[in-house]
């Protein structure tokens, strides 16, 4: 099977790196000519929305996106050449927060209170009808916090407008979370579901900086997550994996949005879990069978972003599991990861132990928080 990918980034490396054991050859489009996928497959440099670089496409058998920023015309198009998994309109409601939040609503998936804010009047009444705190939301184009502001006070408003390209906005009411949460499940052609255990979430800054599995909730929550990924994965009849990214509140799990592709806060799957999200997608997307989302044991995953740390001393943890992009470093970039895989959770917080003394300071204290025995 010939896999072409949209995007080559570490989400297209990861499912490569995946995809080869299974006998799978991989063409990655990405305008980046450095793109780390490129070490693993053919890689056309190109912006991916041009015409001749999708015709390179031709010859491959399925085709997938490593990011849901694809036009959905241009994903629309290329199914003339071999089935998109997942399909178009998932991208198209992923794309846009107000299509997405509205599409939750139709499946009975709590989000947040929000609104439709076009103009500065729109901004004001808005904010009458859910009050403050609220975040204001470019409708497109956010990821890892960008394209956002917290308004916590009327003097915010003015600022953000303005910072935010003031149109095609929404506002949302602010969730007084206490933990953040992600469900990723795979959805194959033939309709069967699979879920990996949930993941606790932690962010800094609006970007991922650990990730925890199982977390630590009782059964109804895990059980809760799971009916509602798979209400949404039914509705847009899906082929693939996709992440559901949810707020842990006093009164359950509340929606913040969906990523129609492998996610960052499962990638604890490759070392933690009996089959990865990344073989999933792409077992899912050729039509194979799906493998066991059971985990091996507890998983606690480390985000590097800007630089990769020396891995020497790292490496010396038993339990760890390393994996380096091959992206060059620069503030902000999600450049590697790090996975401590343990038996139970005493095994998990001793193996931590050693960790805690090589992360940067903002990581050990997000760590400790999350530990309570190393706080
Ligand atoms: P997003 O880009 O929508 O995933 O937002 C990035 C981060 O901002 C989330 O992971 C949350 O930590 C925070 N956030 C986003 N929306 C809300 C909200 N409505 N209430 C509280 N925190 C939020």
């Amino acid at each position: 099977m010939k896999i072409g990918i949209l995007g080559g980034g570490q989400l297209a490396r990861m499912m490569a790196a995946s995809g080869i054991p299974l006998g799978m050859e991989f063409v990655f489009v990405d305008p980046a000519a450095d793109a780390c996928a490129g070490a693993y497959g053919h890689l056309l440099t190109a912006e991916w929305d041009q015409a001749p670089s999708l015709e390179d496409l031709r010859g491959c058998d399925r085709i997938s996106c490593d990011f849901e920023n694809v036009p959905a015309e241009v994903l629309d198009a290329l199914v003339e050449i071999a089935p998109v998994r997942p399909g178009p309109n998932a991208f198209a409601a992923a794309q846009d927060r107000l299509t997405e939040k509205r599409l939750f609503q139709r499946l009975d998936i709590p989000v947040p209170p929000f609104a439709e804010v076009s103009s500065r009047a729109d901004l004001l009444e808005a904010i009458d009808a859910i009050g403050l705190p609220a975040v204001l939301k470019t409708r497109r184009f956010g990821y890892d916090g960008k394209g956002q502001a917290v308004l916590r006070s009327k003097e915010d408003l003015e600022p953000a407008w303005r910072a935010l390209g003031g149109r095609d906005l929404i506002l949302e009411g602010w969730i007084d979370f206490h933990h953040e949460c992600a469900i990723t499940a795979v959805r194959g052609a033939d309709g069967s579901i699979v879920c990996y255990p949930l993941s606790w979430t932690v962010h800094a800054d609006g970007i991922l900086r650990l990730a925890l599995a199982p977390a630590p909730v009782a059964p109804k929550l895990e059980s809760r997550a799971h009916e509602l990924v798979g209400r949404l994965l039914s509705e847009l009849d899906y082929i693939g994996c996709l992440t559901l990214e949810l707020f842990a509140t006093d009164q359950g799990l509340v929606a913040n949005e969906f990523a129609p592709r492998v996610h960052n806060s499962a990638h604890w799957t490759i070392d933690g879990s009996v089959t990865s999200q990344f073989e999933n997608h792409l077992r899912a997307v050729c039509d194979l069978p799906l493998g066991n989302t059971a985990m091996r044991g507890q998983a606690l995953m480390l985000n590097w972003i800007g630089q990769v740390p020396p891995m020497e001393d790292f490496l010396r943890v038993p339990g760890l599991r390393w994996h380096d992009y091959g992206k060059s470093a620069r503030p902000g970039r999600k450049v590697g990861h790090a996975t401590l895989v343990a038996e139970d959770r005493r095994d998990l917080e001793a193996g931590l132990v050693g960790i805690v003394d090589l992360v940067d300071d903002q990581t050990a204290s997000l760590l400790k928080g999350e530990m309570t025995p190393l706080g």
